[in-house]
């Protein structure tokens, strides 16, 4: 059974994004103008908030805004209300609190426990797109400036004799959970460069160029942990724009229980039966970030024995 891709954080396609608006400028700009119109102010990645909500700006404090930042970009139509999203990275903390009435800033992943999902999965769309606007400043063929197109979801070289246009990044990773071959049902977790003293998780990486995501797959198991892995299968997919990621989670199993660290990003792996993930969960450890990929592929492996 694969994971429910509903139940992840980040996804789940709550706004409307109204591609077909986006060619129309006028259109975007009354809609900008509009009373009902919203607007998500974003500081350095992230949220800008009054307690533990993100602001969401509207009237005079969203006119503000948008004469601060360089563009605002159209992000959908949220229950038939349009909502917009600037970057007021360009201000000091304090500023951009003041602009927005806002008590502080906080990164969506650490509110995320109090978020709807559709308010955490908007302001993850937001993040990673004011995050791409910022480094897509200039031309990667002429050296131009690139400026805002298509209600910000493209930009374009402004030199005369290039325009070339340039999309959204999104970086490809894959997570795996691997099985031991036969019985008992185990699973192999790693214990990751630089992750906390005893605390294990699933093996992942990036795709390379020239790769499909089954190549990765057994690529990165080989590299990482020496194992050879078969029946590689699709599980299910997470937007993961921190800043620019999709996570593709993917089940495997192990030619055989042989296993040999790479020594540099990972530090020791294991297998794992259900009894012991079961006997480290209820000791306070948690099988990885409740809202990542990861923790959705444990405990789905779990459900099964
Ligand atoms: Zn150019």
């Amino acid at each position: 059974m694969r994971v429910d891709d509903a139940v992840l954080a980040y996804g789940g396609g709550w706004v409307d994004r109204a591609g077909a608006l986006r060619a129309d400028p006028e259109r975007v700009a009354a809609l900008l103008a509009g009373p009902g119109t919203r607007v998500l102010a974003l500081w350095r990645d992230h949220c800008l908030v009054a307690g533990e909500a993100p602001v969401r700006l509207a009237g005079d404090r969203a006119a503000q805004a948008r004469a601060v930042a360089d563009e605002a970009v159209f992000l959908g139509l949220d229950a038939g209300e349009p909502v917009f999203a600037v970057d007021l990275s360009g201000l000091t903390e304090d500023a951009a609190r003041e602009l927005a009435g806002a008590t502080g800033v906080a990164d969506v992943r650490t509110l995320v426990g109090g978020l709807t999902p559709a308010e955490a999965a908007t302001q993850a769309y937001a993040r990673g797109l004011l995050h791409w606007h910022r480094q897509q400043r200039y031309c990667g063929t002429c050296g131009g400036p690139t400026e805002a197109r298509e209600a910000g979801h493209v930009r374009r070289c402004v030199a005369a004799d290039c325009g070339r246009l340039f999309f959204p990044r999104i970086e490809p990773a894959i997570i795996v959970l691997v099985e031991a071959p036969g019985s008992p049902g185990r699973c192999l977790l790693a214990r990751h460069a630089g992750a906390p003293e005893g605390a294990y998780s699933t093996l992942a990486g990036f795709v390379e160029v020239g790769e499909s995501l089954e190549d990765a797959v057994r690529r990165e198991m080989a590299e990482e942990a020496g194992v050879v892995v078969t029946d590689v299968a699709y599980q299910g997919s997470q937007a993961w724009p921190f800043p620019a990621g999709l996570m593709v989670g993917f089940r495997a199993t192990a030619a055989s229980e042989e296993v040999r660290v790479d020594g540099q990003e990972l530090l020791e792996a294991r297998w794992f039966t259900r009894a012991e993930l079961r006997e480290r969960s209820a000791a306070g450890r948690p099988l990885g970030r409740v809202d990542s990929i990861d923790h959705h592929l444990l405990h789905r492996w779990l459900a099964e024995g």
